[in-house]
């Protein structure tokens, strides 16, 4: 077996929900495949229009009136004055910072899975690399990190950059790795029909490094494997040393 084995258990690894957490995993992944039933339904011409409309369905969704009153409300029980003059824009920041790092919550990734087209190759495509910020729902921290997301085709093969994009969309809400992971496998896997999906996540969770057991530099690693990837031994060792070969880092 040469699955990369996690060096480090998963940001809360060391609380009691983490296994919980772990167990409802693949639950939680066909959860958010399968939710947003009404996006599905959209046509083309929708799809892109939400895609054009990225930047003020950020907005959407979100009541920033609601998260400066709570962040003016963390302030005071910290022992802050929010009335000083260095923290007062601070709750309306906050408001902007979330609305942006919690967009994913008014996007549906399938969007970006919509424009796949037909090309007879059916060897593996791997985009590795594919830097990504999310944040960890335990603790409202940043854990960021790369994907690699390798795919063996059926017929229909997707933009190189609709990869990176369906990263950004699933990252940018609360998350645990471990989910993060298994939706970008699922959604290759029910939306493009590949015959293989590979996916492997390594990322830096700040709630391991900054607090806690406090361990800078230590990353946790995840993946997915599905289809050819899970069944064929020498398939999934391909995949592994595409990832992993030649790196310099
Ligand atoms: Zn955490």
């Amino acid at each position: 077996m040469s699955m990369p084995p996690p060096e480090q258990p998963s940001c809360a690894a060391d609380e009691p929900e983490a296994a919980a957490a772990r167990a409802v995993g693949e639950k939680d992944a066909a959860r958010a495949v399968g939710e947003k039933a009404a996006a599905r339904a959209v046509g083309e011409a929708d799809a892109a229009r939400a895609v054009g409309e990225a930047s003020a369905s950020d907005v959407r969704g979100v009541d920033h009136a609601r998260i400066e009153r709570a962040v003016r409300e963390i302030l005071l029980a910290v022992g802050e004055n929010p009335d000083r003059e260095g923290l007062l824009q601070t709750p309306a920041r906050v408001a902007r910072m979330y609305a942006e790092m919690f967009s994913g919550l008014h996007q549906d990734p399938r969007v970006h899975l919509r424009t796949a087209f037909t090309e007879k190759y059916d060897e593996v495509v791997l985009v590795r690399d594919i830097a990504f910020h999310s944040v960890c729902e335990h603790h409202l921290l940043p854990f960021m990190g790369r994907a690699h997301i390798g795919y063996i085709p059926d017929g229909r093969v997707l933009g190189l950059s609709k990869l990176a994009r369906i990263v950004d969309v699933v990252s940018r809400r609360p998350q645990v790795q471990e989910r993060l992971t298994e939706t970008i496998a699922e959604l290759l896997v029910e939306q493009l029909g590949a015959k293989g999906v590979a996916v492997v996540v390594e990322a830096v969770h700040t709630c391991m490094t900054i607090r806690g057991v406090r361990k800078p530099g230590s990353e946790c690693v995840t993946s997915a494997m599905k289809g050819l990837f899970r069944s064929n031994v020498s398939s999934r060792a391909e995949v592994l040393s595409l990832i992993y070969g030649r790196r310099t880092t």
